[in-house]
């Protein structure tokens, strides 16, 4: 009973939400580990999987962890707060006068 880090045939949490094959190449495999489904379903939720996808194969491997993170803070955010969505996409908070 060895553990090794050898890729097994789970699907990543995308493709499993989405109920495609997962392969080698997968952009999401690394950023969506099939033990945390939640965090690729708030981003679906909110950005779509594809776009997603577009993004990070825009970005190049180093940049892409971090777009991940915000991606899923800020799904997370909106989800759970929709007012967030109304201020981010509105005006900063006025200072209070
Ligand atoms: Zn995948």
């Amino acid at each position: 009973m060895s553990s090794s880090l050898s890729l097994s045939n789970s699907p990543c949490a995308a493709c499993k939400i989405q109920r495609r094959k997962c392969t080698q190449e997968c952009v999401f495999a690394p950023y969506f580990p099939p033990d945390n489904p939640q965090r690729f379903a708030y981003v679906h939720k909110v950005f779509g999987a594809s776009n997603v996808a577009k993004l990070l194969n825009e970005l190049n491997t180093a940049q892409r962890e971090d777009a991940v993170k915000s991606l899923a803070y800020e799904a997370e955010a909106r989800l759970r707060d929709p007012v967030y969505e109304a201020v981010e996409s509105g005006h900063h908070w006025v200072a209070l006068e």
